[in-house]
């Protein structure tokens, strides 16, 4: 059933909510380096689909490219067939989904994938405009970079692994303020839901990133 996220082990799952450039994926990213954590991030598998020209690639092009969440069926779907290839001993750190209520209930719906806690990252949205609008992001490994704040050495070329820097089309300010009108308008339901059914944490994402990331690993301990 595609409402339903179906697998078959029971799987420890923290949901990142949080606006985007928020910092979620940048500290899934970095907690995927210790060994007991998996990131996954919907937006990261989208945009690979996009890339390999899948057919959920050129289904969900359209809908990022305008800063719009890709419907609900399709990024289900995605997250079921994931979930099921994963090693279940590590704790699934979820980046950018779920995104919408629906989501939220497709993963509950399931007892093999209860959702342990949901931590929201807090941040103002001036503030995300900044970050977003200045990111840049190696389309090789996903390092991201900013500017302003931290601009590759070498122009255009990834520090880590040399790949391409690039400027996301949808980091543009037009889709950016899209992206963010979106997020306001699922994330009150979102929080409604995790206030009910789980343990909803909430973390001043504007502090520097060392001490968000020493928070949120108390957190998740
Ligand atoms: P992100 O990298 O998480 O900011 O996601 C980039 C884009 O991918 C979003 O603006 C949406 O178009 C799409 N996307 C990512 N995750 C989801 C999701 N859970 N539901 C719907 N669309 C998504």
């Amino acid at each position: 059933m595609l409402n339903c996220v179906d697998v078959e082990a029971n799987v420890q799952i923290t949901v990142f909510l949080g606006a985007p450039g928020s910092g979620k994926g940048t500290q899934a990213k970095k907690l995927s380096l210790k060994n007991q954590f998996v990131h996954l991030s919907t937006g990261d598998m989208l945009r690979a689909a996009i890339k390999n020209e899948t057919a959920l690639g050129q289904q969900a092009k359209s809908f990022m490219e305008r800063g719009e969440l890709v419907p609900d069926d399709l990024v289900i779907q995605l997250i079921k067939e994931t979930l099921t290839q994963l090693d279940s001993s590590k704790h699934i750190l979820l980046d950018g989904f779920p995104r919408t209520v629906r989501q939220a209930e497709a993963l509950n719906s399931n007892p093999a994938t209860q959702v342990q806690q949901a931590v929201l990252f807090e941040i103002p949205d001036d503030i995300l405009i900044e970050r977003l609008t200045g990111r840049r992001v190696c389309t090789q490994c996903g390092q991201p970079f900013h500017l302003k704040h931290m601009p590759p050495k070498l122009e255009g070329s990834c520090d880590k692994c040399g790949g391409q820097v690039v400027h996301r089309s949808d980091d543009q300010e037009s889709v950016v303020r899209k992206r963010l009108e979106v997020f306001h308008s699922q994330n009150k339901g979102l929080v409604d839901f995790y206030s009910r059914h789980n343990s909803l944490r909430k973390l001043d994402a504007n502090l520097p990133a060392d001490k968000v990331e020493k928070l949120l690993f108390g957190i998740l301990q």
